[in-house]
């Protein structure tokens, strides 16, 4: 089997102000020189002055969305190139909650990723079913169809990250069991590698993300095919953070 680097991502939503980079001060200081690689995205607000808290130490800092175009008239709008400036490494794109809350289709979250590696960000590109499709058994449908749209040809095991994040398993503190996430897992790992072929399909690491804290994590780690895991909620404070980074 391939060596996969495990990850360990925090997705801070909308959430954090400059008092909370304490938290990073905080995490820094008890798991910086973990050998997992660790991976922060605060809102764009505090990209910059994480970056700088940072700096030196093993922790990656990543934007939450990026534009599709290099620059121009898109108020309110971040493009790559500003994330990697501001001193982003890495961008989430296709998150279920912009994939919902902003109408992102595949072809959009393929036309930001392709934007994203253009600029030498790393991609973490979200897949996941809802409730009412894994109810009705489209699970391994939809998430192939959206690893299909949003996942660009030039990805590589370098420069993407999927993450597995069932829509009704974010936030809610329900959590997918070990044989949910094997059977999807497994599935996306199928996928990639028919696509990309033995070395980028084993090479891409695919986390799992919903719910993940650091009583659940262990469990999770322990299926083959996750590498790691997106973290919301858990994120946050760097005890909780650090009690996953401690399970990888
Ligand atoms: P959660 O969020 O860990 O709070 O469930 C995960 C995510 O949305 O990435």
């Amino acid at each position: 089997m391939t060596d996969r680097r495990k990850l360990a991502a925090g997705n801070w939503k909308m959430n954090g102000l400059g008092a909370e980079l304490s938290e990073i001060e905080a995490l820094i200081a008890s798991h910086g020189a973990a050998s997992s690689e660790l991976l922060i995205c605060p809102p764009a607000t505090l990209i910059e002055r994480m970056a700088r808290v940072a700096e030196g130490s093993a922790l990656q800092i990543g934007g939450q969305d990026c534009h599709a175009a290099a620059s121009g008239a898109h108020t309110g709008d971040t493009s790559a190139a500003m994330l990697r400036d501001a001193g982003a490494s890495h961008v989430i794109l296709g998150h279920s909650e912009r994939r919902a809350g902003h109408r992102e289709s595949d072809a959009a979250v393929r036309a930001k990723t392709e934007a994203a590696l253009a600029e030498g960000l790393v991609a973490v590109v979200c897949v996941g079913e809802t409730l009412e499709e894994r109810e009705a058994g489209r699970t391994l449908e939809v998430i192939a169809s959206q690893l299909d749209g949003s996942v660009p040809d030039a990805a590589t095991a370098e420069t993407v990250v999927i993450a597995y994040e069932p829509v009704w398993a974010i936030g809610t503190g329900k959590v997918a069991t070990t044989t949910e996430i094997t059977e999807v897992h497994d599935d996306i790992r199928a996928r990639l590698v028919a696509r990309f072929g033995d070395e980028v399909g084993n090479g891409m690491r695919v986390l799992y993300g919903g719910s993940v804290k650091p009583g659940n994590a262990a469990e999770i780690f322990a299926v083959e095919n996750v590498d790691g895991a997106l973290v919301g909620g858990a994120s946050l404070k760097a005890a909780d953070f650090g009690g996953i980074i401690a399970a990888l």
